[in-house]
């Protein structure tokens, strides 16, 4: 099975566009759909046809291009089942667990309640990939719209314990905001000021922070670290649940 190709790309004022082709049977995914021109434009550069869009979750930011493109390229649209009345166009709908196949190459579906209710993520192992829209990060996580901390604490150690060489694409180019708040968090962590490093020099040259891995992450970011010592440690919460340390990050984040 060849290997299958990605473009990654900017659009709106701070989402990533991701497109998915199998140069064998040329099958193309859009993972969301979150405004029409910039994937057309992807499409084009890459001499590519849009044939499916996985939809994560029902913001609009995620959403905006699904019925103009289907009605396009007659696409077929894949997404959340516990939310798929609010998914424009959505022709199959999955919850946790749910497998399904791109083009020969497997993809399961995980379920990450917290940014929204029904937020899904999709996990290709084969080809150890994840995309994570807006439930994980680069050094960040979705805000809590629709669930609670500890259930969005849940959803993240569902992502964690995934392979550390898999790649993850995700839906906003947030990093540096989240960089600088990780660094008031894990101070101590050497990787993270490495990385924070890394990080200014790629958005100074102009490029992206997408992907990462869950390597990387469950290295440096401090959402995914909330049973981390010496984060318990700086915030004083040695003795609290895994699930409240997150809480607490993610409050004071949403203050930052
Ligand atoms: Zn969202
Ligand atoms: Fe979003």
């Amino acid at each position: 099975m060849a290997n299958l190709e990605i473009e990654l790309f900017r659009c709106r004022s701070d989402n990533f566009g991701v497109l998915l082709h199998d140069p064998e049977s040329g099958k193309t995914a859009s993972i969301d759909a979150p405004e029409e021109q910039p994937i057309l434009d992807a499409l084009t550069r890459r001499g590519w046809t849009l044939t499916d869009i996985f939809t994560t979750h029902h913001h609009q930011d995620h959403v905006e291009a699904n019925l103009a493109l289907k009605a396009r390229f007659n696409a077929e649209i894949t997404g959340p089942k516990n939310e798929a009345d609010k998914i424009p166009g959505i022709g199959f709908a999955f919850g946790d667990g749910g497998q399904f196949s791109f083009a020969g190459h497997p993809v399961e579906v995980i379920e990450t309640p917290g940014h929204t209710a029904g937020h899904i993520c999709y996990y290709l192992p084969q080809d150890r990939l994840l995309f994570a829209a807006d439930t994980l990060f680069a050094l960040g996580c979705g805000r809590l719209f629709e669930r609670g901390p500890r259930d969005m604490w849940q959803s993240l150690l569902n992502l964690r314990k995934l392979p550390d060489d898999t790649v993850v694409y995700f839906g906003h180019e947030y990093t540096m905001s989240n960089a600088k708040f990780a660094l008031t968090i894990d101070p101590q962590n050497a990787a993270l000021r490495d990385r924070v490093k890394e990080i200014e020099a790629t958005l100074a040259s102009g490029g992206h922070t997408a992907p990462t891995t869950i390597g990387v992450e469950r290295a440096t970011n401090p959402f995914l670290r909330a049973d981390d010592a010496g984060i318990r440690k700086h915030l004083g919460m040695e003795g609290a649940e895994d699930w409240e340390v997150f809480a607490e990050i993610r409050a004071r984040k949403d203050k930052f």
